[in-house]
Formats: structure tokens, sequence, C-alpha cells
């Protein structure tokens, strides 16, 4: 009988046998040891390799640049010791405790139909008038480098550890409105809420108290929850959702078009803002299909009286289509990429 290991040192390179393929063998044979790739190619090609284990289910614990140097070696070897897999139930709680997320926003700008004056926006300009931007929570690992949201937020999910993460967030956020406050800055702010969050029937009155206790205007808070969120327990999203309006907090579906939400369901809720998914957005201007749903979406959504803010957006030509389609934000690196809060600071000027 076999002994399985607890770590496994896997070079891609080997005389005999490819590295990628034996992440296949190992997957398949439901290896549960630690892997570690090592490569003397790009960093590309690593993280390409752990993503391919991570597919195959299999523990990666990173990858490793050769030559290695003896502090990578330990390092390593250390965080296998200590199964600190960075996402991992005790890599985020210990995260969490030694404040290694933050947060970073992304502009979302106004091309509303017509300013206060009257007069039409110019939007050739490059002179992107802000209307609130977005928070985006990141995780700087001492020895995994940046992990984004992606990465780690289904498994906080999954593993009940979305509750210190969200109070991260929501205190945090209000804490970089306090101080652009000071400054004289006051943007709305999103942030995001995520499914088993939004059945948290205490949600709106912590997120109350926090802002009270600081001052913030509650209609410049703006909670997203994405649609699949929203329909997965219909009744205590409802009643979170309701509560958060009544306090006078905005509330935004988020990704739209993603998941199977019926339009009818979408009109009882009190959502105020409707963002379209950027996998719809990237795709206007070469998928005809794509221009027909944003269409109807808008028109929508405007009709529910809800404003719309489309994302992923890159292109001059995709900004000039939903201009004509009377879309109301835009958010997306043809503006701004997710930025630092000093730089936020410093586009809003
Ligand atoms: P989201 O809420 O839909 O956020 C928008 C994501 O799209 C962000 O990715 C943003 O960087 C990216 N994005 C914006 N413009 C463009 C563009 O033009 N092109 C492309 N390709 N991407 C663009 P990010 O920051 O990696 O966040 C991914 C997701 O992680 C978020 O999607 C959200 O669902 C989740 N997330 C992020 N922060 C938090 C958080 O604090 N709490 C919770 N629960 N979820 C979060
Ligand atoms: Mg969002
Ligand atoms: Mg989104």
């Amino acid at each position: 009988k076999s002994v399985m290991p607890t770590a496994i040192m896997l070079d891609l390179q080997m005389p005999d046998l490819d590295g990628v393929e034996y992440l296949r063998i190992l997957g398949e044979r439901g290896c549960t040891a630690n892997v570690i790739v090592m490569s003397g190619f790009d960093a590309r090609i690593l993280k390409t390799a752990v993503r391919l284990g991570e597919e195959r289910g299999l523990r990666m614990s990173g990858g490793m640049q050769k030559p290695l140097s003896m502090e990578t070696l330990k390092q390593g070897l250390n965080d296998i010791r200590r199964n600190q897999n960075p996402v991992s139930v005790p890599g985020i709680q210990l995260a969490v405790r030694e404040k290694q997320f933050y947060l970073q926003y992304q502009p979302k700008i106004r091309i509303g139909r017509e300013t206060e004056t009257g007069t039409k926006l110019s939007l050739a300009s490059g002179d992107w008038p802000l209307d609130s931007c977005e928070a985006l929570i990141r995780w700087r690992h001492p020895t995994g480098g940046l992990i984004m949201p992606d990465s780690f937020i289904p498994f906080a999910e999954a593993n009940e550890l979305m509750v210190p993460l969200t109070e991260f967030v929501m205190h945090a956020m209000v804490d970089q409105l306090v101080a652009w406050g000071e400054e004289g800055f006051k943007p709305s702010i999103g942030f995001n809420v995520s499914p088993k969050t939004m059945t948290d029937l205490q949600l709106p009155d912590r997120l109350a108290e926090l802002c009270d206790a600081a001052g913030i205007a509650h209609n410049r808070v703006i909670a997203e929850i994405t649609e699949t969120a929203a329909m997965t327990d219909v009744q205590r999203s409802m009643d979170t959702l309701t509560r958060l309006r009544l306090k006078g907090f905005r509330v935004a579906v988020d990704d739209f078009g993603t998941g199977y939400s019926s339009l009818v369901q979408l009109h009882r809720m009190p959502f105020t803002e409707l963002k379209i998914d950027k996998s719809i957005i990237m795709e206007l201007g070469m998928e005809e299909d794509a221009l027909t749903i944003t269409r109807s979406i808008i028109d929508l959504a405007h009709n529910l009286g809800m404003e719309v803010c489309a994302e992923g957006v890159e292109t001059q030509a995709c900004v000039d289509i939903l201009r004509d389609l009377e879309c109301d934000i835009l958010q997306g690196y043809y503006f701004h990429k997710p930025v630092e809060a000093p730089e936020l600071r410093k586009i809003s000027k």
C-alpha cells in the first residue's frame, strides 16, 4: 500500500517526465499532498501551472522560481508545515488578525444624460466626472504576493469566513470616507455583499450604526448584491434589502445578466441601481446579441426606476455604444483600474 506524502516539490521540466502531465496524474489519484511547482521559466508559466493544479483539485502551495534561494525554500516548507496555503481557514483567519487585507477603489463615471445646467456632458473631452467608486478587497500576503478576491472570496464564503471580511470592508470603507471627508471630498461608495452576508439580518443595523458613529450620510453608501445571491434566498434577501433601503442606503444588483433571475423577480426587489455584468459589456461592438441584451436591460431598468451602470468598459467604441443606449454610469479599465485611496482622491480633482 502506498503512503501519501505530505508535500511534493515538482519541477515542471524533468528529464523524463512532464510536470504538467504529472499534475494531472496526481489529480486523478486524488493526491492530498501540498504541491509546490518549480520552474526556471517565467512567472506566468508558474502561475498557470498552479492554476492548472488547483483546477485538478490539488492542494497547490504556490510556485517557486528557480534558481531557489535558501530563504524561499525555507518559507515554502514552513508554510506547508504550518499548513499555510494562504487560501485556507487558518490562512484567512491569520490574515484578518495581521491586517493583510486592504481596499482599492474603482471610479464610476457618470455619463448621465444632462447636467444640472441642462447641458449634455461631453464624453470626448476625457474630463470624466466621477460619480462614485466601488470598494474592492485585496489581500497582500507576505509570501504569496497580492491575492485577488476571486481566489479567496468564494472559499471564504463556503467556509463561514465572510463575517470578519465584511466587517473589515465596512470599517475600512467608513474610515476612508471619514478621511476623505476631512479633505472635503465626499464621494458615494459601493461595496460588495456576499450571498451569505445578504441573509444576515443584522447587516442593515450594523452598517447604520457604523455610518452614524462616523457621521456618514446613508445615501452615500451602496450595497452591491449579485443577482444570483439575491435570488438564492429571496425572502431573506428581500428582508435585508428592504431594511437597507428604509435606512436610506442604496442597493445595486451586481453582475446582472449572468444569473437566471426572471425580470419579474427583479421588479419585486427594491434596487436603486443595476450593474450589467462585464461579460456582456465586453462583447459590445462584437456580438450583435450583446447589443440587443444591453439595450433591453437598460430600457427595463429605466422603466423600473433604476439607474444603470455598465461594468467592464474597456474601449472607446464601448463608451459610444453605451452613451447611445443612454446608460447612466460607466465603470471599467477604459477610464480607470481599481486604485488606492490617495490616487482616487487625485482622480477626483
Ligand atoms: P464585482 O463586484 O463585479 O467587481 C468588478 C470587478 O471587475 C473587479 O474585479 C474589477 O477590477 C473588475 N473590472 C472593472 N473594470 C474592468 C474592466 O474594464 N475589464 C475587466 N476585465 N475587469 C474589470 P476584482 O476586484 O478582482 O473583484 C472581483 C469580484 O470579487 C467582485 O466582482 C466581487 O464579486 C468580489 N469582491 C471584491 N471585493 C469584495 C468584497 O469586499 N466583498 C465581497 N463579498 N466580494 C468582493
Ligand atoms: Mg461589485
Ligand atoms: Mg460586477
